[in-house]
């Protein structure tokens, strides 16, 4: 099915298994050229693949090793094979192309690769894939990566998934990162700058310019004892790797990738300031990224839970009942229209903050129904059912209900369903 709130990305006639992305940067015009080899399955019969891509000259596509013929405009490339793909082929598509990347735009400002002040920023939730490699960009297509970069030997590159091979040649490196775990098309990224990394406790390290290494060591310091948290809480760390990177510029908003996760230089004061987002990105590695989406429109299951995450730190390292905030979010949000609907909230309002602040008050509904005990065990349940895959509200309504001894009917019509905001049960 296509996506209900973004179907004008993506195609539903196939679904890729893996993209083999290789590709050059360079820092001083902002050139990308690349090639981009998808494997993939069709679900139907094929006359045409059509993937997004967004403006690049493309220089030649082969299906299956053989030339084919495309046409590429609005965001679109239409493949050609030279005959039918048969229903359940498995298939490849290899596409050359090369240019300047733009953002793409929309109500969410601009998408995808985006130039920093000196080095490269990737950040496409929800559809800025295309602004730098051919995809099927459709947040239920989940494939594992190959990611290789070559960019000048001054700057650090950084990717999803493990460093698996760093050549250093005459004024270039090459960089190749693995990403076996799936991944959807928005989490997929690249991080390039002048970065050195400061390391962490439990061998986490912080990419960051040196001019701030001293206030990332400090801010992100707790993050391994977060870590250790989440993983009792949540399950299994579901990734090989957690990265983590301070641009030199400052961001609006932190920014998840699969693995990885990206914070502005105004995140890190030496003082902790923005702890909160420290462990919100990294429950999205559990809520979101590997617990992905079904369809845009269950967007409280990343972001009400990764909310949500933000209270248990706040709880289990600072004693401060997750009660506590979430009577401040609810007084918060009585003050705001209520005219949302945290299971669907619209396109427009994907990243409404009450679908954050419901979505979790929504969880906290849930906890103080069931029981801590049964509550954590919903939450390991919900990680283990769904990892490295897909999942919708009604899905987490079932987990919840099959450990929970009293019905959950009510709190999920009034927390998730209605527009009204329900009175806080403790
Ligand atoms: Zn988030």
């Amino acid at each position: 099915m296509k996506d209900s709130y973004l179907p004008q990305h993506g195609s539903t006639g196939y679904r890729v298994t893996h993209y083999d992305l290789d590709l050059e940067h360079r820092p001083s015009s902002g050139r990308l050229s690349g090639r981009a080899t998808l494997s993939a399955v069709a679900g139907e019969t094929l006359k045409s693949v059509v993937l997004d891509l967004g403006v690049f000259r493309v220089d030649r596509v082969l299906v299956d090793g053989r030339a084919a013929r495309w046409t590429h405009g609005d965001g679109s490339l239409r493949v050609r094979p030279g005959k039918p793909l048969a229903a359940g082929a498995v298939f490849t598509v290899e596409v050359r192309y090369s240019g300047v990347p733009r953002p793409v735009r929309g109500i969410w400002g601009d998408l995808g690769w985006d130039q920093l002040t000196d080095g490269v920023i990737v950040a496409s939730q929800p559809l800025g894939a295309p602004s730098w490699f051919p995809c099927n960009d459709r947040v239920s297509d989940k494939a594992s990566y190959t990611i290789t970069v070559t960019a000048p030997s001054s700057y650090a590159v950084l990717a999803n998934g493990s460093l698996v091979d760093r050549r250093v040649g005459g004024s270039a490196t090459r960089w190749v990162y693995e990403q076996r775990e799936p991944m959807a098309t928005y989490l997929a990224t690249v991080q390039i700058g002048r970065y050195e990394l400061v390391p962490l406790p439990a061998g986490q390290a912080v990419a960051a310019p040196a001019r701030l290494a001293a206030h990332a060591a400090h801010d992100f310091a707790r993050q391994p004892a977060m870590t250790a948290l989440f993983v009792e809480l949540f399950g299994p760390y579901p990734f090989a790797e957690y990265a983590v990177v301070v641009t030199d510029d400052e961001l609006e908003v932190p920014v998840e990738a699969q693995g990885l996760s990206v914070f502005g230089a105004n995140h890190v004061d030496g003082r902790r300031g923005s702890e909160h987002l420290v462990a919100h990105e990294l429950a999205h590695q559990w809520f979101g990224n590997s617990v992905g989406l079904a369809d845009w429109r269950h967007i409280w299951l990343n972001e009400g839970f990764a909310t949500y995450a933000e209270w248990l730190w706040h709880e289990f390292a600072d004693r401060v009942p997750a009660g506590v905030s979430a009577a401040r979010a609810h007084a918060a949000l009585s003050r705001l229209p209520q005219d949302l609907v945290v299971a669907d909230p619209g396109v427009r309002r994907l990243f409404d903050d009450r679908v954050y602040q419901r979505g979790a008050l929504a969880l906290h509904a849930v906890r103080t129904t069931v029981g801590d005990e049964a509550f954590f065990v919903v939450l390991r349940e919900w990680t283990e059912k769904y990892r490295h895959g897909t999942a919708t509200t009604l899905d987490f309504a079932a987990v919840a209900q099959w450990h929970g001894v009293v019905p959950l009917d009510g709190v999920f019509r009034d927390w998730l369903f209605s527009a009204a905001l329900p009175p806080l049960t403790s």
